[in-house]
């Protein structure tokens, strides 16, 4: 496995270059309001008269002059206005983002502005016209504003006239347009499935909505199509997609949506070799479409035991190496640390070259993975000297030999700084050197977001045991096929099935997964019973899949892209909302339309609702 072997550095290409719609051309083909965009005007014009439509971005009074800055979706242009013409006191009169239409002649700009592409001209205006007057906007659009996250939500509406977010939408159009484009191209049919359906307990919290034709039932929205879209394959559609609204009522952890978009995917008679390459070739297609990056050979594959293993994490983050070494057999050699020699797993990392790391740089990581959301109890740490020797913060406890020894089987050299964890439980332990791996990556520069390192996790455990609810619950979902040779396993050790289930990685973050699934109506029994479903829950809540499993259902699977995911990574944004036109923020409030709201009386007497909220 080389896990960095896609890694691509590339020099600073910048998102827009690809992304943008043609902007230099007049293809509006409208002559009422404008003859040209704000964006396409270049020296090449010069002497044309031109009408343009748009908005103020502000007013500058400058020598007997008022220059004027028209932004419309496409770009901004400078207008001029002289102090003689008859147009000058109303120039001056133009507050911020009125809506304004002005004519008048090209001409070369004295002082050319190389950071705007229209930079080398500026209209003369002759003509001015008022289309709308606006109020003072609350905070400064301009590409850097000075409105708080808050204020902008408000008024995303504005918000969206920056040039930066509005990139972002252009972006996720082109996305959407490249997906659709590619797999037409493989022969997928768009086909929509219906946003009111039934609740599947199973999995998140469904959003419900109740339904006045039918009293005191409810729809659930779909947290995907998932059955659905195995009911396409019954049907023969052979090959479905679906850019797909859903549905998750989640507690808001950092970066997710109640409301999100799938490029969701079936494809009938096919192995998960073809699902893979089906999708790598996606993902490639898009990088190439969309930032013009060639991702070169095919992507690496690790199972998902390696993936715990070696990173703590079912999306590792490849850029960068660091890989864990199990530490145990290390210092069972000689006991003496009686922390090392209770834990069950110890487990270490080495950051190259950062052997210089102070005490108070190795208190402050200390403090970081002891915080309650990692919980760790310490930290361990070795720095290699530049003659070779250890020096470490357990060094009483252990013999130069020993600490020899670690160093061998870290792969440590001189100027690097060991990190070690441990603990009783290997999978929680893993998961805390896991945060304490990224943290170092990002402190050492290594998590460079113009570097794309993807891969596909395989092979994930069919269940997962959950506290919660004292059972096993499905990894991915009940409908998953178990790794063939695993089947046996189902009926004596079913913890240790694995699933035909993958999910492509990209930079830490999972862009996409998915699942052969099962097509066998004893098997699906078979999982159910496993899952703790009894024979009526079954049939009551998944009996529409397991009938039509009974009229040839063909072997088949499929995969879900977040699309929200993929366009914050292509754009290199740190948060998916800058890529959502409306999105809720992290109480999953609209707070531009103040949603969710109550309901008034009439309304809830109508769908025979009560609410019975306890009093703050
Ligand atoms: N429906 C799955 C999900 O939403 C994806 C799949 O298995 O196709 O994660």
């Amino acid at each position: 496995m080389q896990p960095n072997s896609c890694i691509l550095a590339r020099e600073a290409c910048r998102v827009q270059v690809f992304c943008v719609t043609d902007t230099t051309t007049n293809n509006l083909n409208t002559t009422m309001y404008r003859t040209k965009t704000c964006g396409e005007l270049r020296l090449a014009n010069a002497g044309e008269t031109v009408t343009l439509a748009g908005w103020v971005q502000r007013t500058r009074k400058m020598g007997g002059m008022t220059f004027v800055d028209m932004r419309d979706r496409y770009g901004i242009t400078q207008v001029v206005v002289e102090e003689g013409s008859p147009l000058f006191e109303q120039a001056n009169k133009l507050g911020r983002e009125w809506v304004v239409q002005i004519t008048g002649t090209v001409g070369e700009r004295s002082s050319k502005n190389k950071n705007l592409p229209t930079g080398d001209i500026e209209i003369v205006a002759t003509e001015l016209r008022v289309l709308n007057e606006s109020v003072t906007p609350p905070f400064t659009i301009e590409d850097q504003s000075d409105g708080g996250d808050d204020l902008r939500m408000r008024y995303r509406y504005l918000d969206l006239r920056r040039t930066p977010v509005r990139r972002n939408l252009e972006l996720r159009h082109k996305m959407t347009m490249e997906v659709r484009r590619y797999l037409d191209s493989l022969g997928f049919l768009e086909i929509e499935t219906p946003m009111l359906i039934g609740s599947t307990p199973e999995g998140a919290r469904d959003f419900v909505v109740p339904s006045r034709m039918n009293p005191g039932q409810f729809y659930a929205l779909p947290q995907s199509p998932q059955t659905l879209k195995q009911l396409l394959m019954v049907s023969g559609m052979d090959r479905y997609f679906q850019i797909v609204k859903c549905f998750r009522d989640e507690d808001l952890r950092a970066d997710r949506q109640p409301e999100f978009t799938q490029i969701d995917c079936e494809m009938s008679f096919v192995t998960q070799e073809d699902i893979l390459q089906t999708f790598e070739g996606m993902a490639k297609h898009l990088f190439r479409e969309l930032r013009g990056i060639e991702l070169e050979g095919a992507f690496p594959r690790m199972t998902w035991a390696d993936a715990m293993k070696y990173y703590g994490s079912d999306k590792p983050d490849t850029r960068f190496g660091m890989k864990f070494v199990e530490l145990k057999d290390v210092f069972a050699q000689a006991p003496g640390f009686p922390v090392f020699d209770e834990a069950r797993y110890i487990g270490g990392i080495c950051a190259k070259g950062q052997a210089t790391y102070t005490r108070k740089q190795i208190d402050q990581l200390t403090d970081f993975v002891k915080r309650p959301q990692i919980g760790a109890k310490g930290l361990v740490y070795a720095r290699v000297n530049e003659d070779g020797t250890v020096k470490s913060s357990v060094d009483k406890f252990y013999s130069p030999d020993l600490l020899a020894s670690l160093k061998e089987a870290m792969q440590a050299e001189p100027g690097d700084l060991i990190l070690i964890l441990c603990g009783d439980d290997a999978m929680k332990t893993r998961k805390q050197l896991c945060e304490l791996r990224l943290e170092m990556g990002a402190r050492m520069g290594l998590r460079d977001k113009n570097k794309f390192s993807l891969l596909w996790v395989i092979d994930f455990p069919m269940f997962e045991w959950s506290e919660e609810e004292g059972r096993l619950m499905a990894t991915h979902h009940p409908f998953t096929h178990p790794k063939d040779e695993d089947i046996p396993l189902l009926d004596t050790d079913p913890a240790a099935v694995r699933a035909d289930a993958y999910d492509m990685v990209c930079n830490g973050v999972e862009v996409g997964g998915g699942s052969i699934r099962i097509h066998d109506p004893e098997l699906q029994d078979k999982m159910f019973r496993i899952l703790g479903f009894t024979e009526e829950r079954a049939q009551e809540q998944f009996g529409f899949l397991m009938n039509a499993f009974k009229y040839g259902a063909p072997p088949h699977g499929g995969l879900a892209y977040g699309l929200d995911r993929w366009v914050s990574l292509l754009a290199g944004l740190d948060s998916i909302r800058d890529c959502i036109a409306f999105p809720k923020n992290n109480s999953g409030r609209d707070v531009m339309l103040d949603a969710p709201a109550a309901l008034e009386q009439k309304q809830l007497d109508e769908l025979y609702l009560k609410t019975d909220v306890p009093q703050a």
